[in-house]
């Protein structure tokens, strides 16, 4: 029995407003099965069932969250599709075209996780945690304190087992002189100089120095567009060869992972506990 989780401002199921960004236009639809479209747009549908389930639980951690903050998008909407502030969605139709051989079968196992997790959230000190994801960690996820500088006690680094199923677990990059000139800027007549200055406790590179200017790992895996900041760098020729791991920012739970726990028979609380430290499941009241 999973204890209730009371909040004035949740009482019933919510009705969403939620910006689609790429028509600029407003949904109005029940949580619930916004967060089919959520899960369809962020975990393979493939995943076992308890990795659905986490993934839901997750999204809609994440969503009451910011229903409870009131954090507003444009045109007033409660939640975007724009994955870059906010979680994926995608309507039915979408997946649907996406998946023409078994959509039947695999929207129905979406909405089996959903249904099956209703109103479940993830709640530390009596808040909704902010429920952050990412597709593959690589062997290890990273903690809030090294890329924020803000120690928050569910989002510690934790080793992972069982993301190696990712083809991003590990992956190389290469980038000729002139792709470098094109991304960061570089001469490809001039030498660049690269030199990794820090790391974060789990690995991840966090400060490097590029032609003597220093700037966030970040920075630099977005210029170039690298999956992630777990990285060696080694120059060839003037190429650049990144060998990489794990895919996304490394925090909060990693979906592969979940992916591969489920497959090693875990249930969605299981994996859950183990990417968010010390947080309830619990019931919201609908
Ligand atoms: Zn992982």
């Amino acid at each position: 029995m999973i204890q209730k989780f009371k909040t004035p401002k949740i009482t019933q199921e919510p009705v969403i407003k939620l910006y689609l960004s790429g028509e600029d236009r407003v949904i109005e639809l029940a949580l619930e099965e916004y967060l089919a479209g959520t899960v369809a747009a962020e975990m393979p549908a493939g995943f076992g069932p308890e990795a659905l389930k986490a993934q839901a639980v997750c999204a809609r951690t994440y969503a009451v969250r910011k229903i409870i903050e009131g954090r507003s998008y444009p045109r007033g909407a409660h939640l975007s599709d724009d994955i870059n502030s906010c979680q994926a969605y995608i309507g039915a139709e979408e997946f649907a075209r996406r998946n023409p051989s078994n959509y039947r079968e695999l929207w129905s196992k979406i909405e089996k996780a959903v249904e099956t997790t209703r109103g479940i959230i993830m709640v530390y000190e009596n808040q909704p945690i902010d429920a952050l994801y990412h597709s593959t960690c690589g062997g290890k996820t990273e903690s809030a304190l090294a890329t924020t500088g803000r120690d928050i006690p569910y989002l510690r680094s934790v080793e992972c087992n069982y993301c190696q199923a990712s083809r991003y677990y590990e992956s190389q990059q290469v980038f000729s002189p002139q792709d470098l000139k094109n991304l960061i800027k570089t001469s490809p007549n001039n030498k660049i100089s690269l030199k990794i200055t820090s790391r974060t406790e789990a690995g991840r590179v966090f400060r490097l120095e590029l032609n003597g200017q220093s700037l966030y790992a970040e920075t630099f895996r977005r210029s170039l567009g690298l999956p992630s900041t777990w990285w060696s760098l080694s120059l060839d020729n003037g190429s650049l060869i990144v060998n990489s791991r794990g895919y996304g920012h490394g925090l909060g739970l990693c979906q592969y992972g979940a992916g591969g726990m489920a497959a090693a028979k875990k249930d969605y609380k299981q994996i859950l506990q183990h990417y968010y430290q010390q947080i309830e499941v619990l019931s919201l009241n609908y």
